[in-house]
């Protein structure tokens, strides 16, 4: 052996005639090749058991085994298959040749040979299976890929009508390939009915265009379940550029749709409601804008958002909430279905409901008549929402508002359309009677100025803008300082004193209402410990207790504590509530009130006759004093000095034993009235404005009346 570097091809030479195999021997190393010989059939079988050459020279003629037996020996070895045999023949008969092929070797050649030939057919042979080995192995790489990819090739004689499918197709079709009969109208007959006529008119002018095609149908797989396939195809043609036949791949996708129909949702759609997500209706409004909203076709988007929806939600805890929502958009579908008839417009298709975020929804209208139909579908919206839901055994009521904007009008850029209608929205939450609101252009002022005021509130708390003012309470007959009421003010850097009837509402809203009624109780409790150490007499102060705050779980504990800490007097702090506090929820309110009487704390009602509240029913409440609103006293005036109204709560409240003061009383005429009517006490300008301490302080000296009733 001339080399013996195991990268070199080995050839194994089987023979009984030892010049034979030396004269073979010494042409193949020549030809740089190892050489191994043996001299019968079963040493061949033996030699290639235990190490398979690159190719064998067989002789037929051999005594034992021959070449015939010992080719198909050497075919039946692992490894074995695929080994270029040459068969050496003495015999020039065809039907030794024809044998040795159906024995399963390679190629032949007539015995005796020229050395040169021999080595040549050698070369050759062995080029030819090194090629064929790689073409199998990438056969094999490609079909494991294919498996993989779930995909599998087809090629279409369409002149013939003859369809090869690989088995991959078979498989991913639901088939077996020896069922498969070779025609397009096999492949049409594995096609879901519903796709049968898509799937072959795109074959049909591919091959009419002589390009391609490229769809998704469906199929049913062995275990009976609906498969998505993508097929796809591409016409080749001949040297002419006429058409001759197709090929394509067919590829089981079903796994992949169903991951980007999920990835789809998840980005335009809201997984709780199922609704369109923000994204998804603004590609709605650009979509509509494009097909003529804003110019020929009337449309509206609505921005709706639940009035304290987050109260609901912290009150019943966030899955009653997603509970809430859901029904909400249940009652929005249905009222928005309806309502396109009250609109008479052209029909479903021109609405689409979407879920802006937390409580904030969206509607899209087209085709309406008139942009004022807008609001008819807004307040059918709004009238969905009136019937009480009914929350793990409670009833829950909710309102909502609308902002409206137009396009066209109001713009015709989808982003800057929503924002309009939003401003429009909080316009409507601003306007407190929580309705519908058609957005103009003066809102984008006054909802800067109010965010502006929300800010700066936040900010205020921290720099120490509030001050407390004090405007006396006095008696109507001896007009003396009975008492005084706390207002706050907010001493705002550029803008001055504001009033509380311009920043209470909003602080109620952003919920800083408990912080900012916490630091009135502790500074009006502070400043009653200066009045009582100054050496005036024990007087009471009345302190505004917010809704909010009154409904706070800890209130009781919490009020306590500031008021001992900074040296409040509880018998000598009145806290005032409005008529709204005492009409919700009688039990609890009940408690609570029963638990600040037993601190020692004196109630009012404050604003009386606005809240419709009738004195019979607020008279089961442990109530001190009874304050009349500044309306009803408002009303008498100088020449219509009489009252109905006035007489009868006054009347009323001294039945009921209550302490009535009126408030906002500015004229003589005013006092005179309700001195006649036996009104205790009032309050109002007439006597003096809400000041601060120290100017309070001369009017207490000389105007507070000594001692002071412990009570009414
Ligand atoms: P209120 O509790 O009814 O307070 C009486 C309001 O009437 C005060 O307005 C007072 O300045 C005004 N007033 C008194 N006499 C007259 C008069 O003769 N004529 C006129 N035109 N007005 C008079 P103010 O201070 O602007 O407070 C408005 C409301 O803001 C208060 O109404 C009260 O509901 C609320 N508020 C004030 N301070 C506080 C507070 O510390 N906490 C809470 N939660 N609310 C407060
Ligand atoms: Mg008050
Ligand atoms: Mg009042």
């Amino acid at each position: 052996m001339q080399d013996s570097d195991p990268n070199t091809p080995l050839a194994l030479i089987v023979d009984d005639d030892l010049t034979f195999r030396t004269l073979s021997r010494m042409s193949l190393e020549q030809e740089e090749l190892r050489v191994e010989e043996v001299s019968s059939g079963q040493a061949a079988v033996d030699f290639a058991t235990a190490c398979m050459p690159d190719i064998v020279i067989l002789d037929v003629q051999m005594p034992g085994m021959d070449g015939f037996a010992t080719c198909q020996g050497l075919r039946r070895l692992p490894g074995g298959d695929f080994v270029p045999i040459l068969m050496m023949t003495g015999l020039d008969d065809v039907e030794s040749i024809a044998k040795a092929y159906d024995m399963g070797a390679t190629d032949f050649i007539i015995k005796p040979c020229h050395g040169l030939i021999l080595s040549q057919r050698v070369r050759y042979m062995l080029r030819a299976s090194r090629t064929l080995n790689a073409l199998r192995i990438s056969a094999s790489s490609l079909a494991q890929a294919q498996r993989i990819a779930q995909l599998g090739g087809w090629e279409w004689d369409f002149v013939h009508d003859r369809l090869e499918v690989s088995d991959a197709v078979c498989h991913i079709l639901g088939i077996l390939p020896a069922s498969f009969n070779h025609t397009q109208s096999a492949y049409l007959g594995c096609v879901q009915e519903g796709d049968r006529d898509l799937v072959a008119e795109a074959m049909r002018k591919a091959v009419a265009d002589g390009t391609g095609f490229d769809l998704d149908h469906r199929v049913i797989d062995t275990n009976g379940t609906e498969r998505i396939v993508h097929f796809q195809g591409e016409v080749i043609t001949d040297d002419v550029g006429r058409p001759q036949r197709m090929l394509g791949t067919v590829q089981d996708v079903t796994d992949k749709r169903a991951t980007e129909a999920k990835i789809y949702f998840l980005a335009n759609y809201d997984g709780l409601t199922h609704l369109p997500n923000r994204n998804l209706f603004l590609h709605r409004i650009a979509q509509a804008i494009c097909c003529g909203m804003g110019t020929n076709i009337i449309g509206a988007v609505l921005v709706l958002s639940l009035d304290r929806y987050q109260r609901v939600n912290d009150m019943h805890g966030p899955r009653s909430g997603d509970q809430i929502l859901k029904e909400v958009t249940g009652r929005f579908q249905r009222a928005l279905s309806t309502s396109t008839t009250i609109a008479q417009f052209a029909g479903a298709d021109s609405t689409m409901l979407a879920r802006l975020g937390e409580d904030q929804f969206a509607a899209l209208l087209t085709n309406l008549p008139t942009a004022e139909d807008s609001a008819k579908i807004a307040k059918c919206l709004l009238t969905s929402l009136e019937a009480p839901f009914q929350i793990d055994g409670t009833t829950v009521m909710l309102t909502a508002s609308v902002g409206i904007a137009i396009p066209g009008t109001d713009g015709t850029e989808p982003n800057l359309l929503l924002r309009h209608a939003v401003t429009a929205l909080q316009a409507a939450q601003n306007s407190g009677d929580r309705s519908c609101q058609y957005y103009c252009n003066s809102m984008n002022v006054s909802i800067a100025a109010r965010i502006t005021l929300e800010q700066d509130l936040r900010a205020a708390m921290n720099a120490n803008q509030f001050v407390l003012y004090y405007q006396p309470q006095v008696d109507i007959l001896s007009e003396t300082v009975i008492g005084v009421e706390a207002l706050i003010r907010w001493q705002h850097p550029t803008r001055g004193l504001i009033s509380p009837a311009e920043f209470i509402p909003v602080a109620e809203e952003e919920d800083l209402i408990i912080q900012l009624s916490e630091w009135v109780i502790k500074n009006a409790s502070q400043q009653q410990k200066t009045w009582r150490n100054s050496g005036l007499p024990p007087f009471p102060i009345s302190i505004n207790l917010s809704s909010l705050h009154f409904r706070q779980r800890n209130l009781i504990s919490q009020i306590r504590s500031i008021v001992i800490e900074n040296g409040g007097d509880p018998p000598y702090l009145e806290l005032e509530l409005t008529e709204g506090v005492l009409m919700t929820n009688a039990t609890t309110t009940m408690t609570t009130l029963k638990q600040l009487k037993g601190l020692g704390f004196r109630l009012a009602i404050d604003d009386f006759g606005t809240g419709y509240s009738s004195l019979a029913y607020l008279q089961q409440f442990p109530i001190d004093t009874l304050k009349i609103d500044r309306a009803f006293v408002k009303d008498i005036k100088l020449g219509k000095i009489d009252s109905p109204i006035m007489r009868a709560i006054i009347g009323m409240g001294r039945a009921l034993k209550l302490h009535v003061v009126a408030e906002g009383v500015e004229t003589r005429d005013q006092l005179a009235f309700l001195r006649m009517q036996g009104c205790a006490a009032y309050q109002g300008f007439l006597f003096s404005r809400p000041v601060p301490p120290n100017h309070l302080l001369p009017l207490l000296q000389s105007h507070l009346r000594q001692p002071i009733p412990k009570s009414a």
